[in-house]
């Protein structure tokens, strides 16, 4: 009988789908890929939602709101080793600009006074439905333990194999200088 394969999931909180894109930049590796893993959430496989336990994770984006952060706790419980993959993730990235920025001007600027915003009656996004922002933008490690991260914005392509395959083997061996940058 065939032995059950590694499984890995992805997840996207506060980013823009760039690391993700880096990821299918591995185009005909990842064929190779799938003969040693099965995918789970992922958008290799379209699933919106881990189905079960995995060995690795990969988590792109950081917290900005009560949703990122309920999603990261969950992803956290189903992968036995998550990595934080790129800037955003890693230390907040773009959307951690508004760090400096008090929240109430952040809203002002975004929905009342910004050059393009047409908003006459002066209406603030306040449904329910919608998660409410944190006070700032959080890297992940900062909410959740984190295994390995993965500078970049976005990481290096052939990034994703070699640590892929580095954990898959059991080598957790150095990772080549020349793939990590920190833009
Ligand atoms: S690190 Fe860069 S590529 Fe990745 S989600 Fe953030 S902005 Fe996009």
């Amino acid at each position: 009988m065939e032995k059950n394969k590694p499984r890995i999931a992805t997840a996207s909180l506060a980013g823009c789908f760039g690391c993700h894109m880096s990821l299918l930049d591995l185009d005909e590796k990842l064929l190779d890929l799938v003969e040693l893993v099965e995918f789970d959430q992922s958008p290799i496989d379209d699933y919106k939602h881990i189905t079960q336990t995995c060995q690795i994770g990969l988590i792109e984006g950081g917290c900005c709101n009560v949703h990122n952060v309920e999603v990261l706790k969950q992803f956290r419980k189903q992968c036995e080793i998550l990595i934080s993959v790129g800037q955003c993730a890693l230390m907040g990235g773009i959307p951690a600009m508004r760090n400096a920025i008090p929240i109430e001007s952040c809203f002002a600027e975004a929905y009342l006074n910004g050059p393009t915003v047409y908003n006459p009656k002066e209406i603030l996004p306040i449904d329910k439905e919608l998660p409410s922002l944190l006070d700032k933008v959080y890297p992940c490690h900062e909410v959740v333990h984190i295994d390995y991260f993965l500078p970049g914005c976005p990481p290096d392509t052939a990034l994703f194999n070699t640590i892929l395959l580095a954990l898959l083997k059991g080598d957790k061996g150095a990772i080549p200088k020349e793939l990590l940058h920190y833009d």
